[in-house]
């Protein structure tokens, strides 16, 4: 009875904690931000990143969406 909170994880809701693979360290944890990274001349990957990593590698390079 107490189960039924109607809970989805298929919308995406910028305020609920996801866990997905880090793309900077490959680790799957609470994902922070999907980022934008640049891996040497024009190669960029955009996906998930961590807190610890985003926490790491905030700057400039990173476009946060
Ligand atoms: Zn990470």
């Amino acid at each position: 009875m107490s189960w039924s909170k109607g809970h989805s994880s298929l919308t995406e809701n910028s305020t609920a904690p996801t866990i997905d693979r880090c793309i900077n360290c490959g680790d799957h944890e609470q994902v922070q931000a999907t980022i934008t990274m640049e891996f040497g001349e024009g190669n960029l990957n955009t996906g998930p990143i961590c807190r610890k990593c985003y926490s790491i590698h905030k700057g400039p390079r990173i476009a946060q969406f």
